[in-house]
């Protein structure tokens, strides 16, 4: 049976040297790192998000700000605002939270982020950096993922690694950080034939895809590392709603080597590397 990786822990850890190093750089600067989040309408579960991430930085005694904007703010007053804290010397990182309403241009208001600040690690300039191996903000969740897989593997050279899923924001980044810890990468997506055959030769499945349960733990290569990213809720046989991933995890946990739970893998390291990005560009800025 597979051995858990547990996703809370690592991440209790690494806030627990974010904090460290914010306590170090208020010594050195006389400020808390600022961060800055930007809410635009209602939406329930980007609401949960953005308290949930103001909280977490508090409690790494980072200052948190968040402006909330009404849904029909238009495009200029958006752009207006990240102007501003792009400007603003206390603001050391910005996060626009995703998806915004349909009348505005997310990829214009990401680009309009000083990306010295884009501790989403979404500006373009940072997705150049990352796939030229320069410094770069990476985004939150492939960030989380890697460092799970190497507490479970250690090196990674010359690992066959398996990425389900090439967006911008989990699948692409994942694919370019394991690309640069010398893993030997292949990218699946919707138009993947034969994914099972893919699967059957990974030692790393990381599985951003967005379908519950899709993986079935028979693909599975024995013995595997099994990231699972995806965040579905899914109603049960009792009528009751719950969350599972995008691996079929009662099929997958006989089968694989390690392997992370949903929630409980993935998830609390997203917030964890947020805040390690935001430690990063305010020591970048200092
Ligand atoms: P997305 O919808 O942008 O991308 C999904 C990808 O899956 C696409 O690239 C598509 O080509 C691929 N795909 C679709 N059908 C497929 C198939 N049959 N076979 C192989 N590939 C297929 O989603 P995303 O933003 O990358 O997120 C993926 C999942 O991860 C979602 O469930 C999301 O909720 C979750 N997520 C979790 C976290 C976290 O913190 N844990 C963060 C971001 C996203």
């Amino acid at each position: 049976s597979a051995i858990l990786i547990d996703g809370k822990a690592r991440a209790a850890r690494l806030r627990a040297e974010v904090a460290l190093g914010v306590a170090e750089i208020v010594s050195v600067r006389g400020r808390a790192p600022g961060l800055a989040v930007v809410l635009v309408g209602e939406d329930p579960a980007s609401s949960v998000y953005v308290r949930n991430k103001g909280v977490a930085t508090r409690e790494a005694g980072m200052v948190s700000v968040e402006h909330k904007l009404p849904a029909d703010v238009g495009e200029d007053a958006l752009l207006a605002l990240v102007a501003t804290l792009n400007a603003d010397d206390a603001v050391d990182g910005i996060l626009v939270q995703l998806p915004l309403p349909r009348h505005i241009d997310a990829d214009k208001v990401i680009a309009a982020l000083d990306p010295a600040k884009d501790v989403d690690g979404f500006h373009p300039v940072n997705a150049g950096r990352l796939m030229i191996g320069q410094p770069a903000l990476v985004p939150c969740t492939p960030k989380g993922c890697l460092m799970l897989i190497e507490e479970a593997l250690g090196d990674l050279s010359g690992r066959e690694a398996l990425v389900i899923g090439r967006s911008s924001i989990v699948g692409k980044p994942m694919a370019a950080l394991l690309t640069a810890k010398s893993a030997t990468v292949t990218v699946a997506h919707s138009r993947t034939r034969d994914l099972a055959g893919h699967v059957a030769r990974a030692e790393i499945v990381v599985a951003a895809v967005g379908i519950p349960a899709m993986v079935q733990g028979e693909w599975l290569r024995p013995g595997a590392c099994v990231i699972d990213v995806g965040i579905n809720r899914v109603v049960g046989a009792d009528g009751k709603g719950r969350l599972v991933g995008d691996v079929d995890f009662a099929s997958a946990l006989p089968r694989a080597g390690w392997i992370t739970p949903v929630p409980g893998g993935v998830g609390p390291m997203t917030i964890a590397c947020l805040l390690a990005n935001t430690l990063q560009a305010a020591r970048a800025r200092a």
